[in-house]
């Protein structure tokens, strides 16, 4: 069964990044050090900053991030500061080296998820954009954390130069247990920005057949397919994350951010400032969120506007969504 998972403010999402640093350097990371820097965060700014995002949301679902987050070495401290916070859920989304024995110092009640990023069903595919060993690693690390009792859950970022192997991932997915399935459609953020050939997203063709066509097979096999809408139907309504839902991209130099798509520039709406959340000066990103535009996303058309397409007339081709709207195949 396919669903639009539409947007809500009474569910609140907050996507911290503890530090930036990375023992890969995939080739699409989009990861900016000119404007998130190199810091990691001490662990009692995590504990300070958790609590204070737990006063402005409710009942917020929490991922770890990166870089990443396991080479930060208090990530189990962190992990029991945000059961303390209240959030509902925490996640660590990991590239799979899972440092610190980081297995062994949590536990699956503390910690609901481990999400794996795999860009490949093969190791030759995978490591020749994440780098050598990450196929392997990933795999060890999966078997590990579903061995040890965690929930996983793998994303897989789709480009040109992976497309053809998505199909073979249903059959992968099932043999290690994964429970939930995120494709995520290659954003133009970070290295991607630089517009390496080898990661230009996928054709509209292809992300309208391939990506329904193998969540359907994935979700026939038991598990959970995730991916974003991108294009959205003539009738179908627009809606801006930044004004209808309520997520934050935290930063470790304090920005915060929220919409993903701002991540490259100096445009986030929050500021972390002696350790309160406070508003950041404008002109930032909500000015653009109530722009309506008949090409749907604003920061789509500022920072991808290759991705669209006019008519004779000048009217766009078609709309592009939030790049947060999620199409959700579920198991029958
Ligand atoms: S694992 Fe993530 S943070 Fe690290 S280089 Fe790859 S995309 Fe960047
Ligand atoms: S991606 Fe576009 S529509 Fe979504 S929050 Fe950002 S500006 Fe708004």
């Amino acid at each position: 069964m396919k669903k639009t998972v539409s947007f809500s403010k009474h569910a609140s999402n907050v996507f911290f990044h503890i530090l930036t640093r990375c023992n890969l350097k995939c080739r699409h990371c989009y990861i900016n050090f000119k404007q998130h820097g190199k810091k990691t965060l001490p662990l009692e700014t995590v504990r300070t900053w958790l609590f204070e995002l737990a006063r402005h949301t409710r009942n917020a679902n929490l991922i770890f991030l990166g870089g990443e987050p396991t080479l930060h070495p208090h990530l189990p401290d962190a992990v029991k500061a945000a059961k303390e916070a209240g959030y509902a859920s925490v996640t660590i989304d990991t590239n799979g080296y899972l440092f610190h024995d980081i297995l062994q110092k949590v536990t699956p009640d503390a910690v609901d998820t481990f999400s794996f990023s795999l860009d490949g069903a093969r190791a030759a595919t995978n490591d020749a954009l994440r780098g050598k060993g990450s196929f392997r690693a990933c795999m060890e690390g999966i078997r590990e954390a579903t061995a040890r009792g965690f929930q996983t859950s793998l994303i897989y970022t789709v480009s040109r130069a992976n497309l053809h192997e998505l199909p073979r991932m249903p059959a992968l997915l099932a043999d290690l247990g994964i429970r939930r399935f995120f494709i995520q459609v290659i954003g133009l953020r970070g290295k991607a920005a630089e517009k390496e050939a080898l990661c230009a997203p996928v054709s509209k063709e292809a992300w309208l057949t391939v990506i329904p066509e193998v969540a359907r097979t994935v979700a026939a096999s038991g598990i959970c397919a995730v991916y974003p809408k991108v294009y959205l139907e003539p009738e179908e309504p627009f809606a801006c994350a930044g004004l209808v839902a309520d997520n934050y991209f935290v930063f470790p130099n304090g920005r915060v951010y929220r919409c993903p798509l701002c991540e490259d520039f100096p445009l986030h709406s929050l500021r972390f400032k002696k350790d309160k959340l406070v508003p950041a000066p404008r002109i930032n990103e909500a000015d653009l969120f109530p722009l309506a535009i008949p090409e749907g996303c604003v920061m789509n058309k500022l920072v991808q506007g290759e991705t669209l397409d006019y008519g004779e007339d000048g009217s766009p081709s078609f709309r592009i969504a939030c790049c947060l709207l999620k199409e959700e195949v579920l198991p029958e």
